[in-house]
């Protein structure tokens, strides 16, 4: 028997965070010891609300009271994040058949090109409550709310100091 904790990162780009990766990272941590959200870094995306400092200052708040969870930026690559962290399991949240048809190729190519223990994605269903769930959904949302929209509504999708940070953000 050996002590070695089991880590996985989540990995994905958060910007958003919704309810659905929460569940997803807290359904993650009774099957792994530690769990590292790395969020990536992506320069070329045009269209984001929060920058990856944002995105990194606003999962650390969200995740204060889960305890083995660190946030981290990442670029490149997920397979050398994962070797340079000794982590061999990648976990994500399949939402669909859209999801499913996205993944899975990662899944295999991330396996692939792996140095030393193969990668494994282990990947979970999403709860059935946040099946229509998605940032850019959430994004879009808010960049048409008007002054008068109340964001609390967005309270069944949204931890609530993402609603404070939109609201921040909008009306600003
Ligand atoms: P990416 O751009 O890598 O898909 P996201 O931040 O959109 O990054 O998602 C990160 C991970 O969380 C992915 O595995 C995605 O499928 C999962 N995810 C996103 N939204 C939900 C949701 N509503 N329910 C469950 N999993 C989700």
């Amino acid at each position: 028997m050996t002590n070695d904790k089991v880590k996985a990162v989540f990995p994905g780009t958060f910007d958003l965070v919704t309810l659905g990766h929460i569940d997803i990272l807290k359904r993650g941590l009774a099957l792994f010891d530690s769990i590292v959200i790395a969020v990536l870094h992506n320069p070329a995306k045009q269209n984001a609300m929060f920058s990856v400092e944002e995105r990194i200052e606003i999962l650390c708040e969200v995740t204060r009271n889960i305890p083995n969870v660190e946030v981290q930026a990442y670029n490149g690559l997920l397979a050398e994040f994962a070797y340079e962290h000794k982590i061999n399991f990648i976990l994500r949240g399949l939402r669909n058949e859209t999801d499913a048809s996205y993944e899975l190729p990662m899944a295999q190519n991330n396996r692939i090109i792996s140095k030393g223990q193969k990668l494994e994605t282990i990947m979970l269903a999403t709860d059935p409550s946040y099946i229509q769930l998605s940032s850019s959904l959430v994004r879009e949302i808010a960049s048409y709310a008007s002054e008068n929209f109340d964001l609390n509504t967005l309270n069944q999708l949204l931890p609530s100091v993402v609603i404070d940070k939109i609201e921040e953000k909008i009306r600003r």
